[in-house]
């Protein structure tokens, strides 16, 4: 049986070292009409439709800012699942997307059960 000296692939740690570093959030939010503010995107939000959500651009979170009569947020693995917090291969598919829009290629190794199950 082959064995692999690094073990299966964490496909968290994919997705924080080698994913979220290189993505341009304003891809994910792109159909949000996202605004580049420098530190930050501006977005409109999904949910109050109003120009009001940001996100870092190294953030992990689009929150909108109308915080009294809004107050949505939503993560970048959340939203690019349709707004379900994806489990198991719905979490492998938003990895693989973001790692699409990120120019990262996703590894062909299978990563192991513990990782599709933890994440
Ligand atoms: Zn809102």
């Amino acid at each position: 049986m082959p064995s692999d000296a690094n073990g299966p692939i964490d496909l968290v740690t994919f997705l924080e070292q080698e994913v979220l570093p290189r993505l341009d959030r304003a891809t994910v939010f792109a159909d949000l009409k996202p605004v580049d503010k420098g530190a930050y995107i501006q977005c409109n939000c999904p949910q109050c439709r109003q120009p009001r959500a940001y996100i870092y651009t190294d953030g992990y979170v689009l929150t909108c800012n109308r915080l009294n009569t809004c107050g949505y947020r939503v993560s970048i693995l959340t939203y690019v699942s349709g707004g379900t917090p994806p489990r198991g291969r719905a979490f492998v598919a938003a990895v693989r997307q973001l790692a699409d829009l990120a120019g990262v290629p996703f590894p062909d190794r299978a990563f192991g059960p513990q990782e599709v199950i933890r994440a």
